[in-house]
């Protein structure tokens, strides 16, 4: 999934959460996908792609095994919850956090090529539903209907939705080869799109953060940071 509609995954999950700050829950639903750029910069993990990019289908999450795997983010998420809630008392915070985690986890699975192992080291079953594979544009449309679902949910203001709306316009060359945009440039430089998809995690982070603090006139969100939790209570 790319990087707006996991951002709009934090509204939802703060609509839930009102009480926890907005910023830990948008960088845990983008934790997955923060480590996947650390570790492609590294040479730990490695994407490839065609010799010519038209769309999305064309690049290759050829080896993401720690970032991207079934089983480190559960554990990832379940390490963060104990130690937020069990830990620090933070109830509301360590759930969450833990669900921020997973819930990219979850929304990769739904969009991705077969390219996610359960477990560092194994290199099959490899899962995803495989639509930037098959059906690119039915991945535009899924990605598309989900973050304003999740704008509606969080009751956001119009400038939030018009981020969301643009934002997934933004893409709509990744998602179709007959439509021509930068994708063309990423031909054998894998690199680069590391490094354009760490912009746009970092730009939709921030603008989703600041355009959240204003809700629909009517609307009972809660302001951006509001009261902790209670020690020990959910919200
Ligand atoms: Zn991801």
């Amino acid at each position: 999934m790319f990087a707006i509609d996991h951002a709009a995954t934090a509204l939802l999950i703060k609509r839930r959460y009102p009480s926890v700050p907005i910023a830990p829950i948008l960088i845990s639903v983008q934790a997955m996908e923060l480590a996947w750029v650390i570790l492609n910069f590294l040479g730990v993990e490695r994407t490839t792609t065609e010799s010519t990019v038209l769309s999305v289908s064309d690049i290759h999450l050829a080896y993401m095994p720690y970032s991207h795997s079934i089983g480190t983010p559960i554990i990832a998420a379940l390490a963060a919850w104990l130690i937020i809630e069990k830990g620090f008392g933070r109830v509301a915070l360590g759930r969450a956090v833990g669900i921020g985690i997973l819930s990219h986890l979850i929304l990769d699975l739904l969009t991705h090529a077969h390219d996610i192992v359960f477990w560092p080291g194994l290199t099959s079953p490899k899962l995803g539903l495989g639509l930037y594979a098959v059906a690119p544009w039915a991945a535009f449309v899924i990605e598309f209907v989900y973050g304003i679902l999740c704008w509606a949910v969080y009751r956001g203001s119009r400038s939030l939705l018009a981020l969301i709306v643009i934002c997934n316009l933004a893409n709509l060359s990744f998602f179709s080869a007959s439509i021509p945009g930068p994708e063309n440039y990423l031909a054998g430089r894998p690199l680069l799109l590391v490094t354009i998809i760490l912009i746009q995690i970092v730009v939709t982070l921030v603008l989703t953060g600041i355009l959240a603090r204003r809700t629909a006139p009517g609307s009972s969100a809660r302001p951006l940071f509001g009261h902790r939790v209670a020690a020990g209570s959910a919200s």
